[in-house]
C-alpha cells in the first residue's frame, strides 16, 4: 500500500487522512522532517494558506517540503494547499511565502464576499464523465499556468480551479467534503507511478 502522509499544521487534515484510508492508502500526519522523508507522497490540506506557511517555518519544514517537491514527492494541495504550491501567490498577506513547484500564479480568496462560499458541478474530462460535485470556500483561482501546467477543470466564466503538473495536483476546492474520490484516487497513482520509478 502506498504511505502517505498529509501535512498537519493547520486545516482539514481528518477529512483527507479519512477519505485517503478509505482509498486503501497508510497514512501519516506530517508535522516534522523526519515524518516527512517516510512518505511517498504528500497531501496539503484546505485551511489558511498565511497560517500553514507561517508554521511550516516555525517547525523548519519549509526547505524540507521545498527540497521534497524538488526531487519528485507526488503533492496534491487543496484550496490552501493549491495556494502553498503555487510559485506566485497574489494578495497574500504581508510576508507570505509558498513552497512553490507549480508554474502558476494564484489568488487567495478570489471570489468577493457575495460568494465566499458556493458548490458547483464541475466537468473534469480525466476523472471521466461523471461530473465532479466541488465546494469552495473562501476560494482561489489560478490566474496564470506556465507551459508545463495541464488546466484540468474550469468554471463556466473560464476561472481555472483545478490544475496539475507532472506529479502536482491542485484543486481550488475541497473533494474531501463531498465524498469525492477521484483526485486523489489520481493523486495515488502519481504516488505508486514515484515508488516504482524510485
Ligand atoms: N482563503 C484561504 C487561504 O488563503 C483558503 C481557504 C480554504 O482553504 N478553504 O488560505
Amino acid at each position: 500500500n502506498p504511505r502517505v502522509g498529509v501535512l498537519a499544521l493547520q486545516g482539514d487534515v481528518r477529512e483527507h487522512a479519512a477519505l485517503l484510508r478509505g482509498l486503501g492508502a497508510e497514512v501519516a500526519l506530517v508535522r516534522r522532517p523526519e515524518e516527512l522523508a517516510a512518505v511517498d507522497g504528500l497531501v496539503i490540506p484546505g485551511g489558511e494558506s498565511s497560517v500553514i506557511d507561517k508554521l511550516s517555518r516555525a517547525f523548519g519544514m519549509q526547505q524540507p517540503i521545498r527540497a521534497a517537491i524538488a526531487a519528485g514527492l507526488p503533492v496534491y494541495g487543496t484550496c490552501a494547499g493549491l495556494i502553498l504550491l503555487a510559485d506566485e501567490v497574489l494578495d497574500g498577506i504581508e510576508g507570505q511565502q509558498s513552497f512553490g513547484g507549480m508554474d502558476i500564479a494564484v489568488r487567495r480568496n478570489a471570489f468577493g464576499r457575495q460568494t465566499e462560499s458556493f458548490e458547483t458541478e464541475l466537468d473534469v474530462p480525466v476523472l471521466g464523465q461523471q461530473p465532479v460535485r466541488a465546494t469552495f470556500i473562501r476560494a482561489p483561482i489560478v490566474e496564470r499556468t506556465g507551459a508545463p501546467v495541464e488546466v484540468l477543470a474550469t468554471l463556466p466564466d473560464g476561472g481555472i480551479v483545478a490544475v496539475e503538473q507532472g506529479r502536482l495536483l491542485g484543486t481550488s476546492f475541497h473533494p474531501e467534503v463531498d465524498g469525492e474520490t477521484r483526485f486523489h484516487a489520481r493523486f495515488l497513482a502519481h504516488v505508486s507511478d514515484h515508488v516504482r520509478s524510485a
